[in-house]
């Protein structure tokens, strides 16, 4: 979700910034203030996989597993190579190929659309909700029923994504993809560490897939991703797939598989780093929570707070009219910012003609136009918070205070 050519203010100066000393820059997401907080266990934790040398397949990758299936309560964790390959391996467990269509929301990271179409699959793109960034249900509702309709491919899966790490209703999705008989696949790049009531992201849909992007709230240094579940049977398909689809014996291949293992050294560092990560979380909600007492008066739209969810704050994104200006006022200041996203999905020259062009998909068109993410990451002091606030109220004034 942090690519260059999305953000306004490119991610990858921002990303090696220093923190939070009132003379250096403002980093957009702080990984090396993370690091120099956990850099004696993140070295000792790579120095044992250099010694060992089991960089495929070490101990670390299991041991990483068993951890994160804890943390979130799942029966089974599987890692992978990335987020978009724990997308891709879970559909094609599922046989979802030509002929299959996928929901999916317009206003997402790409990669949510684009494991569809690798599989020869069709995207049903849907329209959010203008609030919570979340796939619409009753939207989904009615394009399922005017997919059958038409009867040109079958609606066999849901993609639900946890936009900025809110996690989507689940309760409601899993009704309507019961009612569909659609299976459920939550897209949790963003969201690993949220939960919803009592159940963590992990748990609330049958196949949840995440991503270790290292901008991510849980990131390695490099590529990674998991799928988790509480199904045997899923679990050990997604074994094989990662693995070139192998069977029991060595050198058997029982199905067309992927190279989309994660790496025992990435494995390794997300293990130091999940030590803190619950501690993270609660300071990026604290993050947040200043954030939004910074801003309650500035007239932009904050970002809304569902009943009983706890969200992982991937990105703090406020929404206003006057973005661009906003924007651009800001990045004078030495604020960075970025939009996510952009485009929506089904106005990407790639994916348009799946799509029914502009005007079909209104929230998602008008949160493209509207929405800004703001420095986020758990080592932003309070007064930092504050600071941000402060200039970017005068920033408003100076673009177009009347029109927000
Ligand atoms: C980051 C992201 C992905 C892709 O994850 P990678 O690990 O970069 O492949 C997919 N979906 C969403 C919503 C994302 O934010």
């Amino acid at each position: 979700m942090l690519r260059g050519e999305n953000a306004i203010v490119e991610p990858g100066s921002a990303l090696n910034a220093p923190t939070d000393k009132s003379t250096a820059p403002i980093a957009f997401i702080d990984l090396k203030a993370q690091y120099t907080r956990l850099k004696r266990q993140i070295d000792a934790r790579i120095g044992v996989v250099l010694e060992h040398g089991r960089f495929i397949d070490g101990p670390e990758v299991a041991e990483f597993e068993a951890a994160l299936a804890a943390a979130c309560g799942a029966r089974h964790c599987v890692a992978v190579s990335s987020g978009t390959d724990a997308l891709l391996a879970a559909l094609m467990a599922e046989g979802i190929g030509p002929g299959s269509g996928v929901v999916v929301p317009a206003f997402t990271f790409p990669a949510t659309a684009g494991i569809i179409l690798l599989l020869g699959a069709v995207p049903i793109f849907v329209d959010v909700d203008e609030h919570s960034f979340n796939l619409d249900a009753s939207d989904a509702a009615r394009r399922i029923e005017a997919t059958k309709d038409l009867g040109r491919i079958t609606p066999k899966a849901l993609i639900a994504v946890d936009l900025f790490g809110m996690p989507a209703n689940y309760p409601q999705l899993a009704e309507l993809c019961r009612e569909h008989d659609l299976f459920c696949l939550a897209d949790a790049a963003q969201s690993f560490g949220a939960s919803l009531g009592e159940r963590k992201v992990g748990t609330l849909a049958p196949v949840t897939a995440t991503s270790f992007y290292p901008a991510k709230p849980l990131g390695c240094y490099g590529d990674g991703g998991a799928l988790l579940t509480d199904d045997d049977g899923r679990a050990a398909r997604y074994r094989s797939i990662r693995a070139h689809g192998k069977g029991a014996e060595k050198f058997e291949i029982v199905r067309v598989g992927l190279n989309a293992r994660l790496d025992t050294l990435q494995a390794a560092i997300l293990l130091a780093k999940l030590e803190v990560f619950d501690e993270e979380i609660s300071a990026r909600t604290r993050v947040a929570d200043s954030y939004d007492a910074a801003l309650s008066r500035s007239g932009v739209e904050l970002p809304r707070r569902i009943d009983g969810a706890r969200s992982t704050w991937a990105q703090y994104t406020i929404q206003t009219r006057s973005r661009n200006e906003l924007a651009a006022a800001l990045k004078e200041d030495g604020i960075p910012t970025a939009v996510y996203y952009p485009a929506p999905l089904h106005l990407q020259p790639a994916y348009r003609k799946h799509g029914a062009g502009p005007g079909s998909l209104p929230i998602s068109e008008a949160l493209s136009e509207r929405v800004l993410s703001l420095p986020m990451h758990p080592y932003m002091s309070e007064s930092l918070v504050a600071n941000i606030g402060s200039r970017l109220e005068s920033a408003l004034e100076r673009t177009t205070g009347e029109q927000r």
